[in-house]
């Protein structure tokens, strides 16, 4: 699996041609989850043509709805061209469940095939901004217009929205934790929730905007609302059930535990992650992503201390 989102690969941000893959595996694999749901899973085979993170999508009588639009803009055609081999219906709507850029950067795409994309408030106020970072202060000029065009949602909301694809009705409700800015779609004909990045399975996530605490009571909001739902990740190689999202609960409650206590041993800066890593690699170190493990023990600190910057979200 590629490491997302902390090293953005130029070329696959920059692609819009299938072309070159053409010998390669497939960016990412559907999964067919019944009642017109589908979860494009990421396909670490692809290797560097890999979609970036997971989407979805859900055929309705009267409309389709996609959600997220991954990191590999050639990717995000391949999802529509998926799409169009399965259904003639509208590509309706696109729901971003946050603005990270591995999750919108495909917005374009669908926004050309007719689609109206849609998203909590903060998608909206971040996705040209706060998406600069991840690029460094090395960032190019190039990099700098590729953010700053990317397709942004025309409809926000605060809490949530209910779509309509004919008989269809699928609930988008935002939850704190991720980002501040972050949804999830339940298909309650399916019983499948669209998690974006507030579900990693068996994958450590990504810390750099998140507040851990709230995310915690996000978890158990899913889990006690879709206790028998299927849970589609935003990062992991499969979908998941409750069993994996309290698995991904407990990674974070365990960071929290683990850094308090040495917070409260006097450890700060380097000695506090050099005393915190190894706890975490023995539990943890089989989980995608470890390279996440400093800056998750790092950020997680400062969110203890009150110190963390996250970003400043739209006042109402
Ligand atoms: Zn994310």
């Amino acid at each position: 699996m590629r490491v997302c989102i902390l090293l953005y690969s130029t070329f696959i941000f920059f692609s819009t041609s299938t072309t070159a893959f053409a010998q390669t595996p497939a960016p990412f694999t559907l999964h067919d989850l019944g009642h017109g749901a589908w979860a494009a899973i990421d396909n670490p085979a692809a290797k560097a043509a890999q979609s970036g993170s997971n989407a979805g999508f859900v055929i309705g009588s009267e409309g389709v709805v996609v959600v997220d639009t991954f990191e590999n803009i050639a990717a995000a055609q391949d999802l529509l061209d998926d799409i169009r081999q399965k259904t003639n219906l509208p590509v309706r709507f696109v729901v971003n469940t946050h603005y990270h850029l591995d999750h919108v950067a495909g917005n374009n795409i669908f926004a050309a095939a007719g689609a109206t994309a849609l998203a909590q408030q903060n998608v909206r106020a971040w996705e040209r901004s706060e998406n600069l970072k991840f690029f460094g202060s090395k960032i190019t000029a190039k990099q700098t217009e590729a953010v700053q065009s990317l397709g942004l949602p025309s409809i926000t909301y605060v809490h949530g929205v209910a779509l309509y694809v004919g008989a269809q009705r699928l609930i988008v409700r935002s939850l704190p934790g991720h980002t501040g800015g972050d949804s999830v779609l339940y298909d309650p004909a399916a019983n499948v929730v669209f998690c974006g990045d507030l579900f990693w399975n068996h994958t450590l996530p990504n810390l750099i905007d998140a507040s851990t605490g709230p995310w915690i009571a996000t978890l158990d909001t899913l889990l006690s609302d879709y206790p028998t739902a299927t849970f589609v990740p935003g990062h992991g190689d499969e979908v998941g059930h409750a069993i994996d999202v309290r698995e991904f609960r407990g990674y974070l409650a365990y960071l929290r535990t683990a850094i308090q206590k040495a917070q409260g041993e006097g450890k700060s800066g380097d000695a506090l992650v050099d005393s915190v890593l190894p706890q975490l690699e023995k539990k943890y170190g089989s989980w995608n992503f470890f390279s996440f493990a400093k800056s998750d023990i790092a950020y997680t600190d400062a969110e203890l201390r009150g110190k963390k910057r996250i970003p400043t979200p739209v006042v109402p």
